[in-house]
């Protein structure tokens, strides 16, 4: 099951991945976010994907998995945190998280670093790819982990937009893309009608999912 939030935040089966809640898309109560929830990854340290993670995981007493100096300073503030890195596995509640490459900065302040921008490939399923601009290793991705279903960033103006989305599509070849990342704050605002066509030309399926409404995907 795929369930989107808005912005970055989905719920990929028992992972909820950028726990951006409440956003400009979303103020769904928190039980209901957190239902059937056993761990919450993190692609990177920026506000809109670390999000309320602390507090969640704290709350709901479930583990947060991110990259290594996130995960030092989520547990630093008393979180059950799990640190990884780019092309690590971990198998998790039941969840098995492999962390990829993506092209992005990590700063949680501007004091703090947090590591490297990251995407993650979800049950050998689903490819999450974080906030990142395109590139040329995506379609190791396609190969190594042949995702079927692609949740690609296509606001622009931070990550891809719709262009290089769909150059994204053609190196990774997914069955399923769902867009990310765009029309929460006016800086990304596109046409996703615009995507859905340009990308059902390429031959794959694209669904733009209800907010809080789970995907039999
Ligand atoms: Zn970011």
């Amino acid at each position: 099951m795929i369930t989107w939030y808005g912005h970055a935040c989905f719920k990929v089966d028992n992972v909820l991945i950028d726990p951006f809640i409440p956003n400009p898309l979303c103020n769904l109560p928190y039980d209901e976010v957190m239902d059937g929830v056993d761990v919450i990854a993190i692609t990177h340290g920026h506000a809109d994907h670390l999000g309320n993670a602390e507090e969640l995981s704290k709350t709901y007493g479930v583990p947060v998995v991110a990259n290594h100096e996130i995960s030092v300073y989520l547990s630093d503030r008393g979180v059950e945190a799990e640190g990884m890195n780019i092309g690590g596995t971990i198998k998790i509640n039941g969840a098995k998280l492999t962390m990829v490459k993506a092209e992005h900065s990590s700063d949680i302040s501007p004091t703090i670093s947090g590591g490297v921008a990251s995407g993650f490939i979800i049950n050998d399923r689903v490819y999450h790819a974080g906030d990142t601009g395109l590139f040329g290793d995506m379609e190791l991705i396609g190969e190594i982990y042949a995702p079927q279903v692609a949740l690609l960033p296509i606001g622009g103006r931070y990550t891809m937009g719709i262009d290089e989305a769909l150059v994204a599509i053609e190196l990774i070849y997914p069955e399923i893309v769902i867009p990310m990342h765009y029309n929460t704050f006016p800086l990304i605002e596109v046409d996703v009608m615009e995507f859905v066509k340009k990308a059902e030309a390429l031959g794959v399926e694209v669904v733009v999912p209800n907010i809080g409404e789970p995907l039999d995907l």
